[in-house]
């Protein structure tokens, strides 16, 4: 029952007003294009895709209200207008007391890491995401896993595949000391798990043992709004609720946030650091000086902050939401029906197809999904993402490759942005590579960067 809503209600609740023109290429082209690219999406010029699915990160459309917003830009270095607009809508919204404005998620996970871990302390968390990890190692901290396996299994359908294992997580305190845990980095609808969401209840089992423990809960609320979603759809006792009235809830369980608005806040740029501490806010206000800029304008235009003041509005709505997953799920039933290896249940963000399965013959050490990424382009000039090998990095003591269960490319939507029309498109181009699947050969590493590897490696066909 609740599906065929969701199926039903997903058309656009928008109109188009202004199309940006898309160029279509030759298959000879897009070889040339990938080649040159070293087989890694994140190298092509985007003038070479079609379709583009790397991220959802500030690709979405602004709606006419948040390009109006735009002209309302307050560009005074100290005290904007549009400072105050933005922090309104944080508060109104998230519930959080303090807000500092950043470039983007990562300047907001930088400040946050600098100012709560020392050299030795753990932080667990409902899987890493690579930014968030790389933070926490640089200022000198380690990440623990503490989501459940069901979010290892790509097979699982398991509804809230974003939760903490609370034994886990327990253990894991008992045995390190309390002492050493600054906080618990809790995400919710996690990326690196396909999009899966956390529930309300193990939101609130996590509040319970970080009182107990004394510990705080730092929220990366990149894609709260769907997270929510998901909870009024799949969780007893919130399907009356608005998606509105469940992400000030999920918001009231932490302590303090990082977010990415270029996801759910419908801009193209920025983030922000959100806290309820006043000393703690203090402190971070100050940081921000240092990497981002005055703590009423933290790397941002004010014009920017405007639009993510209006975004943040439009993004909890409950008919935008309906349609943006939607639209995901559209895309992912197409596949399923087509016998496609995906990750189940489909997430928040995007469908996430499980290389492994995809390429049976290929061993992890040949970048399987690295080379489906690529074989995908040249097919249709649809551009996904390599969410394994590649994107786990290397073990930093032993200098191994981390090998993650999950091998997965990201074929992620952009918000407001693609129709229906694109998503059969794409599928199409799946089906027709999975195929030819057999005669797919793996890649060799050319170029590995130090960090974040899989934003700059170079690749070479086998
Ligand atoms: C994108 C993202 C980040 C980092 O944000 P940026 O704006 O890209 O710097 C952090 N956490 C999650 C879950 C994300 O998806």
């Amino acid at each position: 029952m609740k599906r065929d809503r969701v199926k039903h209600s997903w058309a656009e609740p928008y109109k188009i007003k202004m199309v940006e023109l898309l160029k279509m290429t030759t298959q000879e082209e897009r070889e040339n294009a990938i080649k040159e690219a070293g087989y890694n999406t994140f190298l092509l010029r985007s003038k070479d895709v079609y379709i583009d699915l790397l991220t959802d990160s500030g690709t979405s459309a602004m709606s006419d209200k948040q390009w109006s917003g735009m002209m309302l830009g307050d560009e005074a270095y100290a005290g904007s207008e549009n400072f105050y607009h933005f922090e309104e809508a944080v508060k109104e919204y998230y519930g959080y007391k303090y807000v500092i404005p950043t470039h983007q998620g990562r300047g907001a996970e930088n400040i946050i890491s600098r100012m709560l871990i020392k050299p030795g302390d753990i932080i667990p968390g409902n899987m890493y995401f690579t930014t968030t990890r790389l933070h926490q190692e640089l200022a000198g901290g380690k990440f623990a896993d503490v989501i459940i396996d069901e979010a290892h299994d790509p097979e699982n359908e398991f509804p809230f595949k974003g939760n903490v294992n609370i034994q886990k997580l327990e253990n894991l305190i008992k045995n390190t000391g309390a002492g050493r845990i600054p906080y618990l980095a809790i995400a919710t609808a996690v990326n690196m798990a396909g999009g899966q969401p956390i529930s309300m209840e193990n939101l609130k089992e996590l509040r319970y043992v970080a009182d107990k423990y004394n510990i705080r809960i730092i929220h990366d609320m990149t894609r709260v709004a769907e997270n929510a979603f998901f909870i009024q759809q799949k969780e007893s006792g919130y399907s009356d609720k608005s998606v509105s009235e469940i992400v000030k809830e999920i918001c009231s369980l932490t302590d303090g946030a990082t977010m990415s608005a270029k996801k759910d806040a419908l801009v193209n740029i920025g983030g922000f650091i959100a806290l309820n501490d006043y000393d703690l806010y203090e402190e971070a206000r100050n940081l921000v000086v240092v990497y981002e800029g005055l703590h009423t304008y933290g790397g941002l235009a004010g014009r920017d902050m405007e639009a993510i003041a209006l975004g943040i509005a439009e993004s909890v709505n409950d008919d935008h939401i309906r349609a943006r997953i939607g639209q995901v799920e559209f895309l992912g039933d197409l596949l399923i029906h087509a016998g496609i290896p995906v990750v189940k249940p489909i997430g928040g963000h995007g469908v996430f197809l499980n290389a492994k399965k995809f390429l049976p013959h290929l061993e992890q050490t040949v970048f399987p999904a690295q080379t489906l990424a690529a074989e995908i382009y040249i097919d249709s000039g649809v551009r996904s993402m390599e969410r394994g090998i590649v994107s786990a990095g290397r073990n930093k003591e032993t200098g191994e490759h981390n090998f993650p269960n999950l091998e997965l490319v990201r074929l992620t939507i952009p918000r407001r942005v693609y129709t229906q029309a694109h998503m059969e498109v794409i599928a199409e181009s799946i089906e027709s590579v999975y195929a030819g699947r057999e005669s797919i050969k793996g890649l060799k590493m050319v170029y590995e960067p130090k960090y974040l590897r899989f934003f700059q490696a170079r690749f070479e066909k086998l």
